[in-house]
């Protein structure tokens, strides 16, 4: 495992040591003061079933002796926003390289591990009210400026163009953990979180145990036909809220509200991401997993947090004050881009500077979809409700009985073309494609179709050039303006890590 010291991997490795068939665990953790603590914990409660290799992720030498005789590999370790957004280059290393170090260790294995790749929601991009649900083989729009799910959209790719033998990628939605109002309250990443943002929140406790369900299930050589698919992992209808109720639940803790706490014009109008998973079912039907609901979950933090009780007696004007109004100023919120004049950040996040200028600072001005401004909000949150992306083929048939001529419709969908002359049913194989753009690539049938993925030079920013794909790629239309205008025609980029923008054409 890596990432075993994270809020998922603590979870993912309790669970897992309480199988009997687990002979031991082997755990790859950084050399830093506060794991050579936990290492011996650790093995003072688990003994010999615990094994630890010191080192980062990308360093080679340690993965390959992490990999070394395993059955299974699971990759959790990674470095998520705010601190993605702060140090980039932490981002690059552990999230990038150090996926594809992982990725070739086990490769080198003989006999391979089985590899599970834990990846992200971010990788979807923003979401709104028009499409709040979403599913595996849906575009990949990243928000720009997301250092966190750029690396991680690149890690999936490496995964999937690396024909490891069995190998799957979990999607984790957003994840609530105990720590998790903690965490939150010292960066402007908070309002980032648009006020109808889909999320779809899990526990960190169900996604441990989802871990070990897999292990289990697999062991007994129950799910044949798990292995080789990217799966969305959420925690379903019950875990179904929007960013403007997440706020409520976790601001009742502290005795407030989000309109108590925070003005509309706070937070970003578009470009953050999460979505309602309209199939997160696939991987509950096999492994039934999803058992916290997200309100008593917070319920549950706030019971063993004695601290947030004390929020409680302090009058919301002080919290307001000495909280909020202070994170507005933090360099990561898009208040403190607005007054900057930063304008790269401020038209990704609102559009304009003018658009971000005329947001209302009154709540009542707002349509909520937490609040039934687009219909019940109860009915919307169901998935027989859900109005889906096209993936551009016929989803009734599987992808081995697609035909050649469907395989081009659905790259031309995509703006591209598919180059090879006939398709042998195998969606594993590599088949060299296309992009408008005249990149050529090889991959998959399935990395395309189920995976999302397209170009790896276009559609894997930076730079985050959807305002000009958009125009040929009907794949990536049907969702882009949800939240941009047609005649928005920008690129978003960075320069030595600063967010640029110029107009589609200009030179970098
Ligand atoms: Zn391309």
């Amino acid at each position: 495992m890596t990432g075993a010291s994270g809020q998922m991997g603590r979870e993912v490795l309790r669970e897992t040591l309480t199988l009997p068939e687990v002979e031991w665990v082997r755990l790859l953790l950084t050399p830093r003061k506060r794991n050579d603590k936990l290492a011996k914990k650790l093995k003072k409660k688990y003994g010999g079933r615990i094994e630890v290799v010191r080192g980062k992720v990308s360093d080679r030498a340690a993965c390959a002796a992490l990999v070394e005789g395993a059955d299974y590999v699971v990759h959790m370790a990674g470095v998520i926003p705010p601190a993605a957004d702060e140090f980039p280059e932490r981002s690059e290393e552990c999230n990038r390289r150090g996926a594809v170090a992982l990725i070739d260790a086990v490769k080198a294995c003989s006999p391979q591990p089985k590899y599970i790749h834990i990846s992200t929601v971010a990788v979807y991009g923003g979401r709104n009210e028009k499409h709040p649900f979403g599913r595996v083989g849906d575009p990949l729009l990243v928000a720009a400026y997301d250092r966190y799910a750029m690396d991680k959209l690149f890690a999936e790719r490496y995964c999937l163009d690396a024909e490891l033998e069995n190998w799957v990628i979990l999607r984790e939605t957003a994840m609530l953990h105990p720590d998790m109002m903690a965490n939150n309250i010292s960066d402007g990443l908070i309002f980032h979180i648009t006020p109808n943002s889909p999320l779809e929140w899990v526990s960190a406790r169900d996604s441990g145990y989802l871990i070990r369900r897999i292990l289990e299930r697999d062991h007994a050589g129950e799910v044949p036909t798990f292995w080789k698919k990217i799966y969305d992992v959420g925690g379903g209808k019950k875990g179904r809220e929007t960013g403007y109720d997440t706020f409520d639940d976790g601001f009742a803790m502290i005795g407030g509200s989000t309109e108590k706490f925070i003005r509309p014009h706070w937070l970003a109008a578009r470009n953050f991401h999460g979505l309602w998973f309209y199939d997160a079912d696939e991987l509950e039907a096999l492994f039934s997993y999803q058992r916290d609901g997200v309100k008593a979950y917070w319920q549950e933090i706030a019971k063993g947090h004695k601290i947030y009780a004390l929020g409680r007696l302090v009058p919301a004007k002080l919290i307001d004050f000495f909280l909020f109004r202070r994170l507005l100023r933090h360099p990561n919120s898009p208040r403190r881009w607005v007054e900057e004049g930063d304008r790269a950040r401020v038209t990704a996040a609102y559009g304009s500077p003018e658009a971000a200028a005329a947001l209302s600072h009154d709540w009542k001005d707002y349509p909520l979809l937490a609040k039934g401004d687009f219909g019940d909000y109860d009915a919307l949150r169901d998935e027989k409700n859900a109005v889906l992306l096209s993936h551009g083929y016929d989803e009734s048939k599987p992808l081995e009985r697609l035909e050649i001529g469907e395989l081009r419709a659905a790259a031309a969908f995509r703006g591209g073309e598919c180059l090879a002359e006939a398709y042998d049913g195998d969606p594993y194989k590599k088949l060299p494609w296309r992009c408008h753009d005249g990149h050529l690539f090889e991959t998959s049938v399935y990395t395309v179709l189920k995976g999302g993925h397209w170009c790896p030079v276009c559609h894997q920013p930076a730079p985050w050039d959807f305002d000009r794909i958009a125009k040929f790629s009907p794949f990536v239309a049907q969702v882009w303006y949800d939240s941009h205008g047609k005649d928005e025609d920008l690129v978003y980029d960075l320069e030595e890590g600063r967010p640029t923008i110029r107009k589609v054409g200009e030179k970098a």
